[in-house]
């Protein structure tokens, strides 16, 4: 459990852990795909991580799909095939099965079944075991459902609808969820200019709360995960999991709570600056060190940088509201 942890820390070694050293190629879907298949687990699941294959070779990324379930839950063969293996890779059980041109992965999952043996479309192949990747409070153990073609990693949910499956990249539910806090946010906190006496951008003493580059700038876009246009709240920072986020001023923790799209987030109020009330939000972490009510200093480590809610990779979701108007961060660091 402790390798385990270590290795979801390290996104080489993330690499390591969920490829097994296979080469990642783009996800394009070959024609081996079996019909019929469906979901491993009895009802539709929610959808926790998408699918992120990886740029480079042992590059971070997601080879599969997060399903939220419940430890000893069964879990059923996605198509008929035959066992290819059941065992341990890097201290998680797993099963996989040969679908002729494609095979499918399930972990952590304990499973009775042998190599050789023959498996039927929803037939039960195991039980999901504790641990698991899944970084979220509250969700505590999933399954990581995986696809590949040869060496090719490609996105599971490819298996459901008969190839729609992008549709359902987000469960239905967690797609509404998103929508009516956009809908919420959008009513009550306008974007705002900034007050033309607070002075010019990178003057007020704030740090950027991790050093890497702005991978998304705050505006309208189309969602990487939801496909719709809407705004982005905030600045992304694409840095490694696990890279430490720094208070970028002084303040107190005001809120901190796991949320379906924004993953774990945190608040921070920074009081009055230049003559304007501020206050920072931190999202997607994978965990944070500091607890509500707390007082941090300008550059003290806060939490991590994770990839939980609605993420497609290891990044920092920064927001910022100026006198409680929600404001691009990058007009005031
Ligand atoms: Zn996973
Ligand atoms: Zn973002």
């Amino acid at each position: 459990m402790r390798a385990l942890r270590r290795c979801l820390r390290l996104p080489l070694f993330v690499a390591v852990c969920l490829c097994m050293l296979a080469i990642p190629a783009p996800a394009v879907a070959g024609f081996g795909l079996p019909i019929p298949a469906g979901w491993p687990l009895a009802n539709p699941p929610a959808v926790q991580r998408g699918f992120d294959p990886p740029t480079v070779a042992f590059g971070p990324g997601h080879r599969g799909i997060d399903l939220v379930a419940k430890q000893g839950e069964t879990i059923l063969a996605a198509a008929s095939g035959t066992v290819a293996f059941v065992g341990s890779i890097a201290g998680k059980p797993v099963i996989s099965i040969d679908h002729g041109e494609v095979r499918t992965t399930y972990e952590p999952v304990v499973s009775t079944l042998h190599s050789g043996d023959r498996v039927a479309l929803g037939q039960v192949i195991g039980e999901l075991a504790s641990g698991g990747h899944c970084s979220a409070p509250k969700i505590n153990t999933c399954l990581h459902w995986g696809l590949r073609e040869g060496k090719k990693y490609l996105d599971p949910l490819l298996l459901i609808g008969n190839g729609g499956g992008q549709l359902r990249l987000v469960a239905a539910t967690q797609r509404e969820v998103v929508k009516r806090e956009a809908q919420a946010r959008a009513a009550a906190t306008p974007t705002g200019a900034i007050p033309s006496s607070a002075g010019r951008p990178g003057s007020h003493g704030f740090l950027h709360p991790v050093a890497g580059r702005v991978t998304s700038a705050f505006g309208i876009r189309v969602h990487p995960v939801l496909k719709i246009k809407k705004l982005h709240d905030g600045t992304d920072f694409g840095v490694p999991c696990g890279t430490p986020i720094r208070a970028p001023y002084a303040g107190v923790v005001t809120r901190a709570y796991f949320n379906p799209a924004y993953g774990n987030r945190l608040f921070l109020s920074h009081g009055a600056v230049d003559g304007v009330r501020v206050e920072t939000a931190f999202n997607h972490a994978a965990r944070y060190q500091v607890r509500p009510g707390q007082h941090v200093r300008r550059g003290q480590v806060i939490g991590v940088v994770g990839s939980t809610g609605l993420s497609t990779g290891c990044h920092l979701h920064l927001m910022l509201w100026l006198n409680g108007r929600l404001s691009n961060p990058m007009n005031w660091l």
